[in-house]
């Protein structure tokens, strides 16, 4: 079933790299990933967004924003609407991302109606869930991966779910070199499609690109991507480092 989806390695640049510095990036990586057996994808800031459509034009890289609003216009100051990034030929978009729901107030609530907007205008949404480590001690993981996925997919429907994927990014994975192990990533992977499954179908779960992201590098990515629920990474500090982002996309042949 494995080789039925599609494995994406998607960058998460957060908030990295000026406009210039987006082109010389994305300069270097492009020759490193032409011949990428998966999908590339390179999830940039807002004001990157169009230098970075300009520059991977021809390429195999697919561009993506940090975040969108679910609004399509009106009195939202400072935030970005789907239709701006759609037009921009911008692919996917985060949602949900950890650092969104501690540092920027999300919820599950206005992470739902930004997935629902960016179905809505044909972009795919990469829907960020994952667990704090206070609640993987205290043994609630997978009630906690269960509650974000029926909150934040809430009215998405199964056609709209093969837009859609699902990143599982341990809070306590991000940003800290603590990479989940490969065994713990694929449980929760796996959990993740078996919720999936009650919340739609077997059939529409076993479709669904399941990335896992914190800490993932050059050097842990063959092991977690050899796992049969692992289709792929959502890629902070190492998508950043060319040579790196493309070792790690070199492990999904
Ligand atoms: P990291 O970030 O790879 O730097 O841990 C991953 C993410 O936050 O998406």
């Amino acid at each position: 079933t494995k080789g039925m989806r599609k494995t994406i390695i998607a960058g998460n640049w957060k908030m990295n790299k000026t406009p210039s510095e987006a082109k010389a990036l994305l300069e270097e990586i492009i020759p490193l990933v032409k011949d990428a057996a998966c999908e590339v994808v390179a999830c940039v800031p807002y004001v990157d967004l169009a230098t970075a459509v300009e520059v991977t034009k021809d390429t195999n890289i697919k561009i993506g924003a940090e975040n969108c609003h679910w609004a399509e216009s009106g009195a939202f100051t400072g935030e970005i609407s789907t239709g701006m990034l759609k037009e921009l030929g911008v692919e996917y978009v985060i949602i949900g991302h950890s650092e969104r729901r501690q540092y920027f107030g999300e919820t599950d609530e206005t992470v739902n109606k930004r997935v629902k907007a960016a179905l809505a205008a044909g972009l795919k949404p990469i829907v960020c869930v994952g667990e704090l480590l206070w609640e993987r001690e205290c043994n609630i993981t997978n009630e906690v991966i269960a509650r974000q996925l029926k909150l934040d997919l809430w009215g998405v429907t199964e056609e709209e779910l093969k837009n859609v994927v699902i990143a599982y990014e341990p809070v306590w994975a991000i940003g800290t070199g603590k990479t989940a192990t490969a065994e713990q990533a694929e449980e929760v992977c796996e959990l993740i499609r078996m919720c999936l499954k009650t919340l739609y179908t077997l059939e529409a779960a076993t479709g669904v690109t399941i990335q896992y992201g914190g800490s993932m590098n050059d050097a842990n990515a063959a092991e977690l991507l050899a796992k049969t629920n692992v289709d792929g990474g959502l890629i902070g500090g190492a998508s950043l480092v060319p040579e790196k982002f493309a070792k790690i996309i070199e492990a999904t042949k």
